[in-house]
């Protein structure tokens, strides 16, 4: 019911996080992150409440409705000022469960007048743990429908090495937890530059996120193989407005 009335009153908001090339130091996309402007509690960050969401099932309902939003935004831009950039959406472990995803996402595309490209597809690796062969059916059929789908949290999920030569994926996000450690401490590193020459060896993108500082820039830019960052070194991510104004 809170949850309900919160969707309601509009209080779920989507913000914008730009991903950089590492290379023009140009924005090349951007992340749709959810929020909670809670009226009376102010901002609530979505790890306080994905994770209740995804128990009680309102996850369902809560991602289709940023998906859509996303899918209007984008429209909008498309339709006034004759500009895009690709935003990917997060789809949580619990819609992989949903049969019909890629209907869901190609029904969104209808809906908006977009084409595949301008929508990005973020799955988490740790859907992996709970059921493989779901997983690989479903990113499958998403990639079939000509969606370019990005590995999200790359290195927390099991044997994370030997599922990116079955899943058709587009980019791999590498954890934060890995980037945090740049700089600080070699097996860090060492993670970090294996993972992106295998990405690059089976031709598959990296991006980098949460990236704060210029040292480990300069130690992601000095593997040459690695191709978006996403992190506060560039942006926070941004309400609707602010995104706009500066990005497009
Ligand atoms: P994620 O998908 O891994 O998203 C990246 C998170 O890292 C975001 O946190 C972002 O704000 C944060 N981040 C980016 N750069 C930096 C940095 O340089 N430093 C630090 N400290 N953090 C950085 P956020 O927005 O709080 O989201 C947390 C998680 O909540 C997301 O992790 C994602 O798993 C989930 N989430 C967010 N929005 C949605 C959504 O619409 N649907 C679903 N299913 N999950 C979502
Ligand atoms: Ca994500
Ligand atoms: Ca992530």
């Amino acid at each position: 019911v809170l949850f309900r009335s919160a969707l309601h009153n509009g209080e779920f908001q989507v913000y914008l996080q730009p991903k950089y090339d590492i290379f023009t130091e140009k924005m090349a996309g951007a992340e749709a992150l959810v929020r909670w402007v809670h009226p009376v509690k102010g901002i609530i960050p979505p790890d306080e409440f994905i994770p209740i969401f995804e128990k009680n099932g309102f996850i369902t309902e809560l991602d289709m409705y940023v998906w859509d939003k996303t899918c209007e935004l984008i429209n909008e831009w498309i339709r006034e000022d004759n500009k895009y950039v690709p935003v990917s959406v997060n789809v949580s472990r619990k819609d992989i469960y949903r049969q019909n995803l890629p209907e869901v996402f190609l029904n969104l595309l209808k809906k908006y007048h977009l084409k595949q490209k301008y929508l990005h597809i973020e799955i988490t690796e740790s859907a992996y743990t709970e059921d493989p062969e779901q997983l690989i059916k479903v990113v499958n059929q998403l990639k079939e429908a000509g969606f370019t789908i990005e590995m999200d949290d790359f290195g927390t999920g099991y044997s994370s090495l030997s599922h990116i030569r079955e899943l058709p994926i587009d980019i791999i996000k590498i954890d934060r937890c890995f980037v945090i450690d740049l700089g600080k401490d070699d097996y860090a590193e060492t993670f970090v530059r294996m993972v992106a020459e295998l990405a690059d060896t089976i031709g598959v993108r990296m991006c980098v996120e949460g990236v704060e500082y210029d040292e480990q820039l300069q130690i992601l830019k000095d593997m040459k193989k690695v191709q978006y960052i996403q992190g506060y070194y560039y942006d926070k991510p941004l309400t609707e407005e602010a995104f706009e104004k500066k990005y497009l």
